[in-house]
């Protein structure tokens, strides 16, 4: 879509970019959206039903898998993958300590302890060395997350499990359409887990999610635990949760799910202007940007840069009062969350998800940036590095 910025309107370097402008994509699909809502409200069946069901069936031919179960959200669809597979007290389950919350909150709830393999430093996901070094007897699953977008190094992941029988949860929050050696994400294990949580790549009008599956028992069984583990007549088989998707975020999902390709290709041309603009500027030394594996189709949830040497903060203030919208995912990794502290982590125990989230910052990678404000977010960054050069900084070390 065009931009056409009112007469006046100067593109200069203070003109404020946001991290992300879910109003522009609204009106690009409000009519659509209006009359999925409209129809819902007509129907007055709001939880679970044809809606639901419907989508469901589109997720599923989307992603290649057999069977999609949608629930309340991202969070639980990780719980509900974990349950479904009798994962409990006892059983340890491996993932990365750089990730949103929710990857690890969801094997502590379920009684079984998270253990953390360190990250590695190009991609952000799962550095798969390092998972036989954290095998125990009671090693159950492997929970990869597909960090920002691009698939985690699944060819390893898939040796060890096979070879020690451990289940595969992907964590697909951000990935909805990446894909890895031409399959898709949520097809990549024995589980795929999805959210639908506003700021993702597919973001409902509120919380959604969804586990993708091509077993027949375990979608049997996700679709049990979802509705409290009853079979029908409150027959209750499993103690499960309530965790349904909602007709509404089905029927507005559904018309997203249609621009979601062009959605994601707009995202990764963004990427590769971001890489352009960042080598016009001569900025190539002083800022990391993401790595675009081989044979991985990325779809940028999430476009980050690091800044190492310290001077990460002070970018970021710097970035915040020209008004370009910027983010840490994630400022403190899980291990060294006050939670975990039963788990006796200690800092240095994962210097490189330690080290990203000292260093990394999320730029502005929404499908209507467009190349204009793009070149804002650059020149702006350039003129921050140059002003700290001026000043000669010198970082104070954040207090830990
Ligand atoms: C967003 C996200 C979740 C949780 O999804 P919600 O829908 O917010 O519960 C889990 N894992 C990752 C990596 C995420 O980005």
């Amino acid at each position: 879509m065009s931009h056409i910025l009112p007469i006046g309107t100067q593109q200069n370097t203070t003109q404020p970019v946001p991290l992300i402008d879910l109003v522009a994509q609204y009106q690009t699909i409000r009519d659509d959206v209006q009359e999925a809502v409209q129809r819902v409200f007509e129907n007055q069946a709001f939880v679970l039903g044809d809606e639901v069901s419907n989508f469901e069936n589109q997720v599923a031919e989307y992603c290649d898998s057999t069977h999609a179960i949608g629930c309340a959200s991202g969070s639980d669809a990780l719980l509900l993958a974990l349950m479904a597979l009798e994962i409990g007290p006892g059983d340890e389950v491996i993932t990365t300590p750089y990730s949103f919350f929710a990857t690890a909150s969801a094997i502590a709830r379920t009684g079984a302890t998270p253990v953390f393999v360190d990250i590695d430093p190009e991609t952000y996901n799962l550095n798969t060395d390092q998972i036989e070094l954290a095998m125990t007897r009671r090693t159950k699953a492997i929970m990869p997350v597909h960090l920002f977008g691009q698939c985690a190094e699944m060819d390893p992941i898939w040796r060890i499990a096979t070879q020690y029988g451990l289940a595969i949860i992907e964590d697909a929050a951000q990935a909805i359409g990446a894909s890895y050696r031409g399959r898709k994400a949520g097809v990549l294990g024995s589980i795929g887990c999805f959210s639908f949580f506003p700021t993702k790549n597919l973001g409902g009008a509120g919380d959604g999610g969804l586990v993708t599956t091509d077993d027949k028992d375990l979608a049997a069984r996700l679709r049990r635990l979802r509705v409290h583990g009853d079979v029908g007549g409150y027959t209750h088989v499993d103690v499960g949760i309530n965790s349904r998707l909602d007709a509404l975020q089905a029927a507005v999902l559904a018309v997203k799910l249609r621009h979601l390709d062009a959605w994601s290709d707009a995202r990764r041309e963004n990427a590769q202007r971001y890489q352009e603009l960042f080598a016009e500027f001569e900025l190539r030394e002083r800022v990391g940007l993401p790595e675009q594996v081989e044979e991985r189709h990325h779809v940028y949830n999430q476009f980050t840069i690091r800044v190492s040497g310290g001077q990460r903060d002070e970018v970021l203030k710097r970035l915040r009062e020209r008004q370009v919208g910027c983010s840490i995912y994630y400022p403190k990794p899980l291990h060294l969350q006050e939670c975990f502290s039963n788990l006796h982590y200690v800092e240095g125990d994962f210097p490189e998800a330690e080290r990203a989230a000292d260093e990394t910052i999320a730029l502005p990678i929404f499908a209507e940036l467009g190349a204009e404000r793009q070149r804002i977010v650059v020149e702006n960054i350039h003129q921050i590095f140059a002003e700290l050069d001026a000043e000669s900084f010198v970082p104070v070390r954040r207090a830990a």
